[in-house]
């Protein structure tokens, strides 16, 4: 150790002080700062230590006094460099090291809460209302027979009507249900009759514009008694369309044709959008139909055993999306599906 060439050991010296340097300066923690000074500055053998003992062994007085300012000051510049970054990282993280570096009285970032989309929340609406007037939510099949879908709600192969249902065909017998009425039927042979229902679901046309789409939600409705009459579905379509729209909103019933239905209307809201001034959402009338309904044809009530001598009913369907457009002042209903976070964030 002693017999190294004074030369070799002022370069060593600076050599070792450099590492030390980069060392403090990657340091993270004031715990490898400690490590640090033990390593290159300890009392007995730090690195940087043992250039100071070796001083007094230079033999020529000019190169002992030179090695020994060298050393100190290299030693002196390790410790400040040590130092200087503790305060740092002690302002930085006002604890022990950056990786605990949490300043628990900051406050938090702003907490994004989930909401309904607002199909869903009409959705529910729909269900809550019609639950308040003992209707009870049952379902059917998305992919119905062409049977269900069409014959038995009295639209025969060959009848006009089916062209109108923009259906998506599954193969000879079967269709992507273009409306909930099918579950009608079904209903009125699982229950028989009295009965109330609505049925939420989702049904799908070949259409695709600012208010219709490929996969929509309708709910249908349906009352079966003895005794029920016309005046029964205005009541119960008032109360529906007070309870979304609010008492204020204008509401109007006009003559309409449905083959499952007779007679048939269809029920409509003043426009949200406009408030009746005639828009692109209203097509200039001031006026938007948010459901159809009617009297059950007879027809449909023996297609579902039910005896149209004995009871009679009424039914009824609506577009969800176009209810939640009309609630909310939606004018381009694609939006509900398009997705954009711009306005699936609105409230
Ligand atoms: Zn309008």
């Amino acid at each position: 150790m002693t017999d190294q060439p004074e030369e070799a050991n002022g370069a060593d010296a600076h050599a070792v002080s450099v590492a030390a340097l980069d060392e403090v300066a990657a340091a993270t923690e004031t715990a490898s700062l400690d490590a640090i000074r033990a390593r290159y500055l300890g009392r007995g053998d730090g690195l940087l230590t043992v250039f100071r003992k070796r001083i007094g062994t230079i033999a020529d007085p000019e190169a002992r006094r030179a090695m020994g300012q060298m050393v100190n000051a290299l030693v002196e510049r390790v410790t400040d460099a040590i130092e200087e970054r503790r305060a740092t990282l002690s302002a930085t993280a006002d604890g022990d090291g950056a990786a605990d570096a949490i300043d628990l009285t900051w406050p938090p970032p702003p907490l994004r809460r989930g909401h309904l989309h607002p199909v869903s929340r009409v959705f529910r609406d729909v269900r809550r209302i019609f639950a308040q007037l003992g209707y009870m939510a049952v379902s059917g099949p998305e992919v119905e027979y062409d049977r269900y879908n069409f014959t038995l709600v009295n639209m025969p192969p060959g009848h006009p009507s089916r062209d109108t249902q923009d259906t998506f065909f599954v193969d000879n017998d079967r269709v992507l249900r273009t409306h909930t009425s099918p579950v009608q039927v079904r209903s009125m042979i699982i229950r028989g009759a009295p009965q109330r229902v609505i049925v939420p679901g989702k049904a799908y046309r070949r259409d695709y514009d600012a208010t219709h789409f490929p996969m929509f939600f309708q709910v249908e409705g349906m009352c079966i008694d003895s005794g029920i009459a016309l005046s029964d579905l205005k009541g119960t379509l008032e109360f529906f369309a007070r309870s979304v729209f609010g008492v204020d909103r204008a509401i109007r019933l006009r003559p309409h044709h449905f083959e499952f239905t007779e007679p048939s209307i269809e029920l409509d809201v003043s426009c949200a959008v406009c408030g009746g001034e005639g828009c692109k959402l209203c097509k200039g009338s001031g006026w938007l139909e948010i459901l159809g309904g009617g009297m059950i044809h007879p027809n449909v009530l023996r297609n579902g055993n039910v005896d149209p001598t004995r009871f009679s009913g009424f039914a009824f369907g609506m577009g969800v999306e176009r209810i939640a457009m009309l609630a909310y002042g939606i004018e381009d209903g694609r939006l509900l599906y398009d997705n954009d976070v711009r306005f699936v964030r609105q409230r």
